[in-house]
């Protein structure tokens, strides 16, 4: 029915949008980094109402007073208006589980990547004998460190505990 509306949409919107400020509330002003278009595929900076490249608003279709009424709706619950704004296509669930990996779980990304690169590792078998080579290296270390005189071990070790205090002050 308004089909031919909703085309224009897109066209006048970003003008409305200037003249109507949203009024500042909690739920704008919530902290959220950024708000990704399912249509074009660009990032919004902040708490944005629309896509800042194709307009579109993101889960809601919004009128030009900003009331925001369910992707299905077909005129504003509040002020019944059917000028509503195009929502961003509906995305299955897993996209935004992906969405969320991505933008929350970059770090853990990296660190499971590391992870699976030192597991790799240790199954190689040169690795393993490296890891040998290091042990019997400590336990020469250790050992050796056992045969040194007394008074030299004491020496070192107050030398290491008055760097120590150099540290603190
Ligand atoms: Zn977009
Ligand atoms: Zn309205």
């Amino acid at each position: 029915m308004h089909a031919h509306s909703n085309a224009r949409v897109g066209q006048y919107w970003p003008k409305v949008w200037l003249k109507v400020r949203p009024r500042q509330n909690d739920e704008t002003n919530r902290a959220m980094a950024m708000k990704f278009c399912y249509a074009c595929g660009k990032l919004s900076p902040g708490e944005a109402l629309f896509c800042s490249k194709c307009g579109r608003s993101f889960d809601v279709r919004l009128c030009p007073r900003l009331h925001k009424n369910s992707r299905w709706a077909k005129a504003c619950s509040q002020c019944g208006s059917h000028e509503l704004s195009q929502p961003q296509p509906h995305v299955s669930i897993w996209w935004k589980v992906l969405e969320f990996l991505i933008r929350a779980g970059s770090g853990t990304f990296l660190v499971y990547i590391a992870l699976t690169v030192l597991i790799d590792l240790f199954r190689r078998p040169v690795f393993q004998a490296g890891l040998v080579a290091v042990g019997v290296l400590l336990g020469l270390l250790v050992w050796s460190w056992r045969q040194l005189p007394e008074w030299f071990r004491k020496f070192v070790s107050r030398f290491m505990k008055r760097k120590e205090h150099e540290r603190e002050r």
